[in-house]
């Protein structure tokens, strides 16, 4: 079968750029897997922090914030986010590290200095000794993930998009100015291919015989306790330690637990560690007044990176159409809306969204040929 456009991987970042996609011509939506957000997308934090990551990272979420607060019609019923704050916590001796938070307060999303008294009640779990120095960003959201990513995927199809599950794509070749995607069963072809692969982008690439991006995929690890009973913290903010990459994050009748690990791994169906787990629960023992006393559910996701931590937009310099989408890293849900955008413009207009490149990023800084040079 011919196609315009073939995506592969059904992530939010295939998800997405495919939707995008499907108003310029035929696209096919390839998964691997036999459901789509298996992987990275399935196991998220869920949260939108608008001053998480580096400089680039946070104007492209500035371009995302509308989308998410109007998303269009029949994207979802519900709003997709919903208010959640994080409460950015020092003990004794850590609290000048608050002060480079507090520099990155804007009049859209404030950051403030609250007492360690204001900040035990947002933490009622909190020892009270560990608490010399508090702020507070409102603005930070709960992401709905799975209203987000089934959203796309429902105005994908209702374009006359195609969605293909449990298609592994193993062999790419290029001739007569098409791609022939192959799983074990079957080809499609289309002269253009978007790599939205997740932790297996880079070896998306080496199949179609291209140079990688170097990209490391990382684990990241979360766990999810009991709070005692009587205790509700579901409206309660997202906790940052300073000094410590762990964060706390409520949910209802319990906390989601993370040690903030970047376990460097091979891109795979990633699982938890049972020490990296241990060690999580008696910093969690030691810093709160809780008691573990079972482990709800664990799991872990692959973040992704290339060097320089930025991802990875445009078409490979090496070939003809082959769009590389790929290395979001620990922001990929948040990015999703500005970096489809961004794709749809460089694939199907050839040029870079104004938008963006009003907010202060370049083509250069997100072209794969960076990574190369
Ligand atoms: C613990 C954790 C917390 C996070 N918290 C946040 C957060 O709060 N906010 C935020 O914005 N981001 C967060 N992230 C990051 C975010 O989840 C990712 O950036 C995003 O999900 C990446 O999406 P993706 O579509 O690129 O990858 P994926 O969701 O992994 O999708 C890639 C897809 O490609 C498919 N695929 C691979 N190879 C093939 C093949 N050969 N053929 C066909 N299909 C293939 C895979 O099966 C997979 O479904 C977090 C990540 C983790 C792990």
């Amino acid at each position: 079968m011919t196609f315009d456009f073939i995506v592969i991987g059904a992530g939010i970042s295939g998800a997405s750029v495919a939707e995008a996609l499907a108003g310029h011509g035929k696209v096919a939506l390839l998964e691997a897997e036999t459901a789509p957000g298996y992987h990275t997308t399935g196991r998220s934090a869920a949260l939108h922090t608008p001053h998480y990551g580096g400089p680039l990272v946070r104007a492209i979420n500035s371009l995302s914030r509308d989308f998410f607060h109007n998303p269009p019609d029949e994207l979802c019923e519900t709003p997709l986010l919903s208010r959640r704050g994080a409460l950015g916590l020092a003990g004794p001796g850590h609290e000048a590290a608050l002060d480079d938070v507090l520099a990155l307060s804007t009049a859209a999303d404030p950051v403030v200095p609250v007492s360690p008294a204001e900040a035990l009640e947002l933490a009622p779990y909190m020892r009270p000794d560990r608490i010399a120095a508090a702020v507070l960003e409102p603005g930070v959201c709960d992401i709905d993930v799975a209203a987000f990513h089934q959203g796309y995927l429902k105005r994908f199809r209702k374009q006359g998009g195609e969605l293909r599950t449990a298609f592994r794509v193993d062999n790419l070749t290029r001739s007569e100015g098409v791609w022939h995607v192959s799983s074990a069963q079957e080809t499609l072809t289309a002269p253009v291919i978007v790599n939205a692969a997740g932790a297996w982008a880079d070896q998306i690439g080496q199949m179609a015989g291209l140079r990688p991006i170097g990209l490391v995929p990382k684990r990241r690890t979360a766990i999810m306790v009991d709070l005692p009973d009587g205790l509700d913290a579901s409206h309660n903010p997202v906790i940052d330690f300073a000094g410590v990459a762990n964060y706390i994050k409520p949910e209802k009748g319990r906390l989601m637990v993370s040690p903030g690990d970047e376990t460097p791994m091979e891109p795979q169906d990633v699982q938890p560690d049972e020490f990296d787990i241990a060690v999580l629960v008696d910093w969690l023992e030691r810093e709160t007044t809780l008691k573990v006393r079972r482990i709800g559910h664990s799991w872990a996701g692959l973040r992704c990176f290339v060097a320089d931590q930025a991802p990875v937009v445009g078409f490979d310099e090496d070939t003809d159409g082959f769009f590389w989408l790929a290395g979001q890293g620990g922001f990929g849900i948040m990015m999703a809306p500005a970096l489809a955008d961004l794709g749809k413009c460089l694939i199907v207009d050839g040029r870079f969204d104004e938008r963006i490149k009003a907010a202060g990023v370049s083509a250069g800084d997100l072209d794969p040929a960076r990574l190369r040079a």
